[in-house]
């Protein structure tokens, strides 16, 4: 009889902690557990009281502030019964139903307790696995990372609120061999330490929930004081916020890992980090330091830009059956640098017509080398259309290609308006001298802002690129997937061929060939490449 109900307490309360939660996100560490445990129950007298306040104050929107971040804590020490009350509690109050709110206070209460008494059980030297509880100090000296994974010389900046998810996030982070890791509790700690690490920090893992500055705020300053790393984005909220502030970070030019919904787990973590590492193999991280129109002039005059080459499948053949050319700055100093990052300043200042007859010389030059190898693929080269202001452009490029040795439908032109149009008249005069010529025209980026519905009627194109944000994920999110399915049936209602951009992984690639695209470009095929590189992938494609 006794057996039986220690067994049923057993259940009770492995129920109020799951502990296994604790163990896969961060290892089997005893002293770590029981420190995250503490910190816990240290706060929680604090944070009930926060939240009792709020309650009389009749302030709701307190009230879902604090049960949000206490939720997010319980989680990921695996503390249920208390995330889910929390839960409970948040959406009451986002609802400002007070009725529902008095009725789950009392279990708030109750519930707190049981979960401090079974943490304090578990660290009493006769609950868990022995021994003392170690402070927070001397755990952070104690926890180097593993000699045997290699090190990434990473520095990674976490900000949250929450100080459990910084000790977890940590110490998953060194076990996957970073060991700089450096921690704000704001938004502005945030902004300060950057200050001061500015250049060593690569990855910022941000929280959007946060008080005083919230996620969302934090991006902004990033991107006014020019931050060049890279973003990693988590919330417990839904996943559709993060995608949204995804995209307002994307806006805003920062580059963006991903997003994680909390709790975050050490495959999430390594997953967007791994990405970071392609990235940088691929060698187009965006820098910190700024470069003046000087450079941009002497790059382009002195040889530092180069091309990659993206891939482009037909769907149902699976046949490669065209490259993108894709302008890389190969700075002296600071390593290749993305084309988003100087392609504005070069149509600012006049600069862009320079740079567009550099790449098509060097991509017309590859593709008549990948002509004598045996590979006729279509060439894309991208222009701006307020770069068209040249009228004897389509002449020039024309006698280029005859001492290439390319015929003029082997070369499609990629065609973004990238502002207002001040000489309409003649970069529609050379778009159509080149469409008669037999030149490929696509446009690009359909479906954002600059390239429109106008621009289908009065250019020519043969073909129509969908911007990747309507490609990848658009199985999961209504309206990208709306937005692709209608652009391909204008597409066919016009009669022309559909490529599709961004796509990354197989769900976009079914959806992709379901909805009727006939071309696909993206990392699921390949990442751009330098020449060398393409070739041999072409081979061993072929091989
Ligand atoms: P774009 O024409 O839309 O080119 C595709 C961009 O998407 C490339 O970025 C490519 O690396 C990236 N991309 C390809 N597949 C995927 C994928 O699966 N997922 C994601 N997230 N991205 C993918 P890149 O090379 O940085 O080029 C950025 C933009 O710079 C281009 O966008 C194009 O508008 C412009 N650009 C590039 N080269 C030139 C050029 O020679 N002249 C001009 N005027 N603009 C250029
Ligand atoms: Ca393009
Ligand atoms: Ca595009």
């Amino acid at each position: 009889m006794a057996k039986q109900s220690s067994t049923d307490g057993e259940a009770q309360l492995s129920k109020i902690v799951d502990l296994s939660v604790l163990t896969q996100s961060t290892g089997d560490k005893p002293d770590l557990h029981r420190h995250l445990m503490k910190s816990y129950v240290e706060a929680l007298e604090g944070e009930i009281d926060n939240i009792q306040q709020a309650f009389s104050w009749k302030n709701a929107e307190q009230i879902s502030e604090y049960t949000h971040k206490l939720k997010s804590s319980s989680r990921s020490l695996g503390a249920m019964t208390m995330a889910n009350i929390c839960q409970q509690l948040e959406t009451a109050a986002t609802a400002a139903d007070w009725g529902e709110l008095e009725d789950l206070m009392p279990q708030l209460y109750s519930d707190s307790a049981q979960t401090a008494e079974f943490f304090r059980n578990f660290m009493s030297p006769a609950g868990g696995p022995g021994g003392e509880v170690v402070s927070g100090q001397e755990l952070a000296l104690e926890l180097p990372a593993d000699d045997n994974i290699t090190q990434f010389r990473l520095s990674i900046m976490l900000v949250d609120d929450d100080y459990i998810m910084h000790r977890v996030t940590t110490v998953m982070l060194n076990d996957l061999g970073i060991s700089s890791v450096l921690n704000a509790m704001s938004g502005s700690a945030a902004l300060d330490m950057l200050q001061q690490n500015g250049e060593r920090i690569e990855v910022i893992i941000c929280d959007l929930n946060m008080p005083e500055m919230d996620g969302v705020e934090l991006i902004r300053h990033l991107a006014t004081s020019g931050f060049g790393g890279s973003l990693i984005l988590t919330s417990g909220e839904d996943v559709r916020i993060l995608k949204t502030v995804e995209k307002l970070a994307i806006e805003h030019e920062l580059h963006v890992l991903g997003v994680m919904e909390k709790p975050v787990t050490p495959a999430k973590l390594s997953e967007l980090l791994d990405s970071l590492d392609q990235i940088r193999q691929e060698g187009t991280l965006m820098m910190n330091d700024p470069f003046n129109l000087a450079d941009l002039e002497q790059a382009i005059t002195c040889n530092q830009l180069d091309t990659f080459f993206q891939p482009k499948i037909d769907i149902k053949s699976g046949e490669v059956v065209g490259v993108e050319a894709l302008v890389r700055w190969n700075h002296p100093v600071m390593g290749l640098i993305k084309p988003n990052a100087f392609i504005t300043m070069a149509e600012d200042h006049g600069l862009i017509g320079g740079l567009t007859d550099v790449v098509c010389n060097k991509a017309l030059d590859f593709a008549a080398r990948l002509k004598a190898m045996g590979y006729h693929l279509n060439i894309a080269i991208n222009i701006s259309v307020d770069s068209l202001t040249n009228l004897e452009w389509p002449d020039r490029i024309s006698s280029l290609l005859a001492e290439s040795g390319l015929e003029p439908s082997s070369i499609s032109f990629e065609i973004t308006e990238s502002r207002l149009m001040e000489h309409l008249s003649v970069a529609l005069d050379i778009l159509s001298r080149l469409s008669l010529k037999q030149f490929n025209l696509s446009i690009d980026d359909f479906g954002t802002g600059y390239s429109s519905m106008e621009q289908l009627q009065r250019i020519p194109f043969a073909e129509f690129k969908i911007d990747r944000a309507f490609v990848h994920g658009a199985a999961r999110e209504t309206s990208a997937r709306a937005i692709l399915e209608s652009s391909v049936l204008l597409a066919k209602k016009l009669d022309m061929k559909v490529v599709a951009e961004g796509v990354e992984d197989q769900e976009d690639w079914d959806l992709v060939a379901e909805v009727g695209c006939d071309q696909v470009q993206g990392y699921f095929v390949s990442r751009p490449l330098p020449f060398r590189q393409l070739v041999k992938w072409l081979e061993d494609r072929k091989a």
